[in-house]
């Protein structure tokens, strides 16, 4: 009884109409190239994903050095002040360090500019290294930006050994080292100081700093 089943449902397999068959082929070919199609979509969108991302984060990035440009900085100044206005807790205990190296223009000078971009970007080396949990931005030709969450004597330990740490320790570049000597203002945030002000105290405190003589750092007290 099986065997003859078997038989007749050959015998209708092979009664089916070639055109039928086509449909079959031409169906089974649509779907393969539907697959592709799809497959090939879907690659495209995560180059294009991965292109914004890149994208962004040449936006984002300062070209010489790596550190978070200005308009990272900015950026980031805003979303803190958005923050703020939800939960004013969030700006407890947040620094900003604003860092400029002494008498820069001597070192392009006496180097040369291209000696000058080799030193900024080794000085920056050395700031991820000092602050590896602090947001860094380059927010100026030989400016940057140190935001960290710390208690005032910590700031101040900080900024101090990092202060030493350069003028002890010259850059070491391919060709040449470089001594260099920075200054510092550091000033606390509170809610109603974000963005502006907060960066002008600090800004302020790193000129009082200059005005000492430079190699100093300035820690403004809390307002
Ligand atoms: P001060 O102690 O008052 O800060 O003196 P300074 O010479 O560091 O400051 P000034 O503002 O007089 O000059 C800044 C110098 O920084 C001049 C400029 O050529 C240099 N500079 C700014 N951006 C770059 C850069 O991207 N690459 C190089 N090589 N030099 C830069
Ligand atoms: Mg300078
Ligand atoms: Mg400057």
């Amino acid at each position: 009884m099986v065997l003859c089943d078997l038989a007749q449902s050959a015998d209708a397999t092979s009664n089916i109409d070639p055109t039928a068959w086509l449909a079959i082929a031409v169906l089974a070919l649509c779907a393969v190239l539907f697959g592709l199609w799809v497959r090939i979509l879907l690659l495209k969108n995560k180059q294009l994903q991965r292109e914004l991302l890149d994208a962004h984060q040449t936006a984002l990035s300062d070209p010489l050095t790596g550190l978070l440009n200005r308009r990272a900085w900015s950026r980031f100044l805003d979303e803190l002040a958005i923050q703020a206005t939800h939960n004013p807790q969030s700006t407890q205990n947040l620094w900003m360090i604003i860092l400029d190296i002494d008498r820069f223009k001597q070192v392009n000078d006496q180097f040369s500019h291209r000696i000058g971009d080799e030193a900024l970007t080794e000085f920056s080396m050395r700031l991820r290294q000092a602050f590896p949990s602090a947001h860094l931005s380059r927010i100026g030709g030989e400016e940057f930006s140190i935001i960290m969450r710390s208690n005032r004597e910590q700031v101040i330990n900080d900024v101090k050994r990092f202060l030493e740490k350069i003028d002890q320790r010259p850059l070491e570049l391919p060709s040449h080292s470089v001594h260099v000597t920075c200054s510092a203002g550091a000033a606390l945030c509170s809610p109603d100081s974000l963005s502006q002000d907060w960066f002008q105290r600090a800004d302020l405190a790193m000129y009082q700093a200059k005005e000492l003589g430079g190699n100093q750092a300035v820690i403004l007290a809390s307002r």
